[in-house]
């Protein structure tokens, strides 16, 4: 006879193993790696292999204008490697897209058709695995292809968003801490700037925590981040994130590319629909991909509002943004590298919140041997937060004291 001591003992173990069991899913699911993401090419069609840890749910649907094949996935944990590219596909990336969300975006060569996709459960020791074929095809039926997603996209979220009214910033208290929102540039599927190793979207990242940090340590202001990880933000999202919190301050942190790889220094821009220079022009024209580079389709954004109130509140917004901008080439002189004319303008539409003071601050050029090492190292980070620091100290400090007048 089985004692209930007994009873009770295996019953309690079979509920530990299947609570255990329940966890070990419930943490897989969360993280499925992607264990290998692979191109296979015939004259007929370039073939994706995704290897996966476990089946997943998938989304697939076309965009133009650059044309992209975008598949939607649950979170997963991507390789850091960069496939190699050929046949259709001219470029792969991935990354976290939204909280419970990653994404795969294709940019193909032409107009392409998905004559395939679906999933392979694992067997015989092969992976779970993702596969998508595409072909070639017509500019028209690409087109075609691409509005028909459109179409059941919009059904299935029922009606368009609709664009947020501008409604002006509330008072403050006259004792209340300063505002401050940190933009870390790009995350999850957009990468940013690429160097020999390090990639803007953790360059960014690395240097706004260490800003944070400093800010926070000061105890004079509130702090918030626009990103705490790698995921990818789009950049109408960031703006409205500054808002929100009620801003005083937006600083967007960035780390450029270019060809020419002797150029380096850091560089500020404030927002002009008029560029200052070409350069500065090509850089906001470059800055402002970040949300076609993660698969974001236009057609389905609400339009930007047009409203008086916000061309009043820009136009103090905007001296406001130059103060503070002159304050950091002034601090940052002598503590790193500046690229000539350090201060320039441009339309970026990261800085085109009406009523928040906003800067972006292009770090360096991580194409630069001296810039790339100086963005990865600690000591670097420290010492220009620092100049942050004393800027931002000397923008509340001026303020503070025009209010007293
Ligand atoms: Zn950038």
């Amino acid at each position: 006879m089985i004692g209930l001591s007994t009873l009770f003992r295996t019953t309690l173990l079979a509920l530990t193993l299947l609570s255990s069991s329940l966890a070990v899913t419930a943490a897989e699911s969360a993280t499925v790696a992607v264990k290998d993401i692979r191109l296979g090419v015939t004259a007929e069609r370039t073939r994706l292999v995704l290897d996966l840890g476990a089946k997943v749910d998938f989304d697939i649907f076309l965009l133009d204008r650059p044309r992209r094949v975008v598949v939607d996935l649950p979170s997963l944990a991507w390789p850091t490697d960069q496939p190699t590219v050929d046949g259709l596909v001219q470029k792969i990336r991935f990354g976290q897209f939204t909280a419970d969300k990653s994404r795969l975006v294709i940019d193909a060569k032409g107009p392409v058709r998905v004559a395939k996709s679906f999933l392979l459960p694992s067997s015989s020791g092969l992976p779970h695995r993702l596969v998508i074929d595409l072909v070639k095809t017509g500019n028209k039926e690409f087109a075609d292809q691409v509005a028909k997603d459109r179409a059941a996209k919009r059904s299935a979220k029922k009606a368009a968003p609709a664009p947020t009214p501008f409604t002006p910033k509330p008072r403050k208290q006259a004792n209340s801490k300063p505002v401050i929102v940190l933009d870390a540039g790009h995350g999850g599927v957009d990468p940013g700037a690429l160097g020999r190793k390090a990639r803007e979207k953790s360059v960014t990242l690395n240097f706004t925590r260490e800003l944070a940090k400093q800010l926070r340590k000061t105890g004079k202001y509130k702090v918030y981040l626009t990103r705490n990880r790698d995921i990818y933000i789009p950049l109408r999202q960031r703006v409205n994130i500054a808002r929100k919190h009620n801003a005083d301050l937006f600083i967007s942190i960035h780390a450029d590319a270019i060809k020419r790889k002797n150029v380096r220094g850091m560089s500020i821009y404030t927002l002009s629909e008029t560029a200052s220079d070409k350069e500065a022009a090509a850089l906001a024209k470059k800055e402002n991909q970040s949300d076609i580079i993660a698969g974001i389709d236009f057609a389905d954004q609400p339009p930007e509002v047009a409203n008086i109130l916000i061309d009043l509140a820009q136009r103090e917004t905007k001296n406001l943004s130059v103060k503070f901008a002159n304050l950091v080439v002034d601090n940052a002189r002598g503590k790193t590298r500046l690229l000539d004319r350090t201060h320039r303008f441009a339309g970026f539409r990261v800085l085109k919140a009406p009523d928040v003071p906003s800067v972006l601050i292009e770090l360096g050029f991580l194409t630069n041997r001296s810039d790339e090492k100086q963005l990865l190292s600690t000591a670097w980070r420290r010492k220009v937060a620092g100049a942050l620091v004393n800027s931002v100290n000397g923008f509340f400090d001026a303020s503070r004291l025009a209010a007293l007048r």
